[in-house]
């Protein structure tokens, strides 16, 4: 071991926080089993054996966008035979499919379609919400925001305010990508930009909704724009405390315009896990996505830093379409004993990781237990 990763050792075991340094090193000096092993021990430390699922369901209520990104096989054209719009009756039909399978969460995201109104998407939530009052609703990434006060010439925090009032619960973490303008620039230069996208995700947290934070990793992406991202959002996480989860999600070059390069493999998948869990230092949850990684990764990504494996998901399509083989959705069962299989004990959490105690299809939110 260098005298580099024996000082990052020492760091880790006293709980000292990482510098920039020290996450270069830890992309360009250490293995596979140095990164898992001083992962764990950060990830035992926080969650003990336990992993976390949920019982949730996805829902992309359109795929036509007005944008391009490079890395994207999900998006359509406005008149492309493979575009479409979900209507009411197709949407509140999810969530009672959801609610009938016992999901606690529905997780929303789509395309920004070029003719929608805003009220289209504030409807979403509406009737989902009226419907079905339990279904937590983690809704709209960044980029979406950034499109509604384009669409509105409205301040994001007044909409973020208007979808709680009308049953908003969280915001998931996607339209990150990689935050450094040398990658972000080339691989979706039209959407929101790594500014709006912290102040949106600010601004929810001042709201009181908490969120999600993700990286889009494996495709033109240096180690160090890695690094920057990771700390970009560490020193957010300092000051409003409002991530839950961060999430490495690996780039799946099938039908886009980045076909050209490799897909990240399980190695990659493995050190982006341990390297955010270390760097991470004030996130709770570091969240191994199955549907991204594969089920085999993501299994054994909970000996790596991850402490959670997502949820049952169902209808997943934005992967699914970018060529990921990952089946469409696991049952709870399945779960469970990937997590075991793990030698962890399975947690079921909702969406604000308070454990769900469970008879059957009816559920409960321990009050008492606080997210940790
Ligand atoms: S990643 Fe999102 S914003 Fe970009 S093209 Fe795809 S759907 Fe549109």
């Amino acid at each position: 071991m260098t005298t580099r990763l024996a000082d990052i050792r020492s760091k880790v075991e006293s709980g000292e926080r990482l510098s920039f340094d020290d996450g270069i090193t830890l992309e360009t000096e250490a293995d596979l089993f140095f990164l898992g092993d001083l992962a764990n021990l950060v990830r035992e430390r926080r969650h003990g054996r336990r992993a976390y699922y949920n019982i949730n369901e996805h829902l992309n209520p359109t795929n036509v966008c007005v944008y391009r990104c490079t890395f994207c096989a999900f998006r359509a054209d406005l008149k492309s035979p493979r575009g479409y719009v979900m209507t009411d009756e197709e949407i509140v039909a999810r969530a009672a499919e959801a609610d009938r399978l016992g999901a606690t969460e529905i997780h929303v995201v789509g395309g920004l379609h070029h003719q929608l109104p805003f009220e289209w998407y504030l409807n979403v939530v509406r009737i989902i919400h009226e419907a079905y009052p339990r279904l937590h609703l983690k809704a709209y990434t960044a980029v979406e925001w950034d499109w509604f006060q384009r669409l509105t010439g409205r301040p994001t925090k007044d909409l973020l305010a208007e979808f709680k009032a009308a049953g908003l619960g969280s915001l998931p973490g996607g339209g990150a990508e990689i935050f450094h303008p040398e990658v972000r620039d080339i691989i979706c230069e039209h959407k929101a930009d790594t500014e709006a996208w912290f102040r949106i995700h600010r601004e929810a947290h001042e709201l009181g909704l908490r969120s999600n934070a993700t990286m889009l990793y494996g495709h033109i992406e240096k180690p160090e724009h890695r690094i920057d991202h990771l700390l970009q959002l560490r020193g957010l996480q300092d000051q409003t405390g409002g991530f839950q989860t961060f999430i490495p999600l690996a780039f799946h070059p099938e039908n886009t315009k980045l076909s050209h390069l490799p897909k990240a493999g399980g190695v990659m998948d493995l050190k982006m896990v341990s390297i955010a869990r270390l760097m991470l230092d004030n996130f709770a949850h570091i969240k191994a996505y199955w549907v991204m990684l594969g089920v085999k990764t993501a299994q054994l990504a909970l000996s790596f830093g991850a402490d959670d494996i997502d949820g049952t998901v169902v209808h997943e399509k934005i992967y699914h379409d970018a060529g990921s083989d990952s089946p469409q959705q696991l049952a709870v069962e399945d779960l469970k004993r990937l997590i075991a299989e793990a030698g962890r004990d399975p947690v079921e959490r909702d969406t604000l990781y308070r454990e769900v105690w469970r008879d059957g299809l009816t559920w409960e939110v321990e009050r008492t237990t606080t997210a940790v």
